[in-house]
């Protein structure tokens, strides 16, 4: 996962932390990141409720 300033985590869904962090612009993202070591799936939305409908549709690849 590369690193990301000012990441605040705003709530998780399953493995799927969702957090808002700004881009090089200053513009609030909300980026939506699995937090299982071994998936690495993570995106950037400009909404909250698309990284909640991606966060909740993510198939992860790593299984229990
Ligand atoms: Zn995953």
């Amino acid at each position: 996962m590369p690193a990301r300033d000012f990441f605040h985590s705003v709530m998780r869904i399953g493995p799927v932390q969702i957090g808002t962090h700004r881009d090089r612009h200053g513009r609030t993202k909300y980026a939506a990141v699995c937090s299982r070591d071994n998936c690495g799936w993570s995106a950037d939305y400009s909404t909250q409720s698309a990284a909640q409908l991606a966060a909740r549709t993510h198939r992860c690849r790593i299984t229990d």
